[in-house]
């Protein structure tokens, strides 16, 4: 498969690794947002939220936790931004499922979360909580 995070998994791509476990690989962006960003992965293909499974999505989270806790600590930040994308329109630009690890300090200037804080309307958001409650109960 012509997937660049495989391809690192399989040894064939080099990376600088932080964890390795038999689920899940940790190393370092190779582009940086902030010092010490990583990325998280499973080690088996997935594209996105949308077609991990539930174990290997535990077991990547679970991971990185101990990775954002880590570099903390590591690099004596002062919070960690952990962000995740699915599929294009959202941001993914590598199409194998991965977490973002960013540690951040007080007035670094990274600008990741940028959207307009207004009021939204109430009715229309009780109307989309009610679709996606419903939908929830169908798929369960
Ligand atoms: P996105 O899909 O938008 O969440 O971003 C993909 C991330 O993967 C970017 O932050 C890239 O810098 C990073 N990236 C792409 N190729 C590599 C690589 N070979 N090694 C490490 N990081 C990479
Ligand atoms: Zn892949």
């Amino acid at each position: 498969m012509d997937c660049i995070f495989c391809k690192i998994i399989a040894g064939e791509i080099p990376a600088v690794t932080v964890l390795d476990e038999e689920l899940v690989l940790a190393f370092m962006d190779i582009n940086p947002a902030s010092r010490g960003h990583m990325l998280v992965i499973p080690k088996r293909h997935a594209e996105s939220i949308f077609e991990i499974s539930e174990g290997d999505l535990g077991a990547v989270i679970e991971a990185a936790r101990r990775c954002a806790i880590s570099a903390k600590e590591a690099l004596k930040a002062d919070g960690v931004t952990v962000l995740q994308f699915n599929g294009r329109a959202s941001g993914q630009v590598v199409p194998h499922l991965h977490i973002h690890i960013m540690p951040r300090w007080e007035n670094d200037g990274l600008s990741v979360s940028s959207w307009e804080m207004k009021p939204g309307d109430m009715g229309e958001i009780r109307d989309i909580a009610q679709k996606v409650k419903e939908q929830m109960s169908q798929s369960s």
